[in-house]
């Protein structure tokens, strides 16, 4: 007998079974909302950068994040873009500062820079070499995230998230290795982490287990990428460490041409994520905008965030 999905739907009616129903929407609040920007290159990316600031502003995120390039080399424009949402916005600012290739005076100094502007809350990462060179602690470095969040503390008071990677990190010597060092991190000072992008649910919420059974407590907010460029998502994926799934390759398979289309799969693979996510537990949601605001700010909506007055 053929595989028939519409006579497996009616047999399992007849004998009872009730068909599992979609995530509950009554009775869930909305969740906590972040969103990470990067900082523009060019006047035109700065426009663009600022558009999406402000139409993902009005979904009153928690905290909006701004990264930091690869071995400090967005320092000043990363600083430039925080102190700009500080001045002209309401929303709450997170700088991002990795420690690699660069003093613990040099780090220190760029810290205490944030604290006197205003800002109170630091992603802190190690980071990673320009140019895909091995990682090696710097002379007189913070060789590591949980080394960087220790001296955060002794700058100020600081609140400090850190990066938590559901599938490892790629340089890690374990998977429990790895998660040591994530709760090394939070022992050192940090209240929060978010995690790398995934696309396999089963694959975060089963790290969750992992870290609970570990004693860490702190929440680990899901990173949530909407892809729409799938080739350009997968090379990404490819150097952190993410998974692909065979199932999205094939959603997007033959679609390079198809802006259109490509952007209504990547809604629906997204909010598809994020709905089972919050069906099964989450309430907040970390979501990577590649400086483009509409697909999250509708994947926001679907979430239950809704626009609110500043
Ligand atoms: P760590 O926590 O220090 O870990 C790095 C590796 O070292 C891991 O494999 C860990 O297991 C291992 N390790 C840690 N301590 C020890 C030890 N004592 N002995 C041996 N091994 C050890 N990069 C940027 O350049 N700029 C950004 O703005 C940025 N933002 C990010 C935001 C998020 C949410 C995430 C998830 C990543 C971000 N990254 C960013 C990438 C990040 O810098 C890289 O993933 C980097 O390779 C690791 O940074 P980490 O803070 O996780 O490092």
């Amino acid at each position: 007998m053929t595989h028939s999905p519409l006579r497996d739907t009616l047999e399992r009616w007849a004998s009872g079974t009730r068909i599992a129903p979609l995530p509950e929407r009554e009775g869930i609040a909305p969740p906590a909302i972040s969103f990470e920007f990067f900082p523009p290159k060019t006047p035109t990316l700065e426009t663009q950068l600022w558009a999406c600031i402000e139409r993902l502003g009005t979904l009153r995120p928690s905290f909006v994040s701004v990264t930091y390039g690869a071995g400090g080399s967005t320092q000043e424009r990363t600083h430039a873009t925080v102190l700009r949402i500080i001045r002209e916005t309401s929303l709450t600012p997170a700088a991002h500062l990795t420690c690699v290739g660069a003093t613990r005076g040099a780090v220190d100094d760029v810290a205490q820079r944030y604290w006197e502007a205003g800002v109170k809350h630091i992603v802190a990462l190690r980071g990673d070499p320009p140019g895909g060179e091995a990682c090696t602690p710097y002379p007189g470095g913070y060789a590591f995230a949980a080394d960087l969040v220790a001296g955060l503390r002794r700058v100020a008071d600081f609140e400090i998230t850190v990066a938590a990677y559901p599938e490892t990190h790629p340089q890690a010597a374990s998977p429990e290795a790895d998660l040591d060092n994530l709760k090394r991190k939070l022992d050192a000072g940090a209240t929060r982490a978010i995690s790398q992008v995934f696309f396999d649910n089963g694959t975060y919420l089963r790290f969750l287990d992992r870290a609970l059974a570990a004693g860490i407590k702190a929440p680990i907010v899901p990173g949530i990428m909407p892809v729409t460029n799938f080739a350009q998502a997968a090379k990404f994926c490819a150097a952190c460490g993410t998974s692909v799934p065979k199932w999205m390759a094939s959603l997007f398979e033959g679609l390079d041409d198809d802006v259109e289309t490509r952007r209504m799969v990547a809604a629906a693979t997204a909010s598809e994520q994020v709905r089972t996510l919050q069906a099964n537990g989450i309430d907040e949601f970390h979501f990577y905008t590649l400086n483009r605001p509409d697909l999250v700010y509708a994947i926001a909506r679907i979430l239950g965030v809704k626009p609110q007055a500043a």
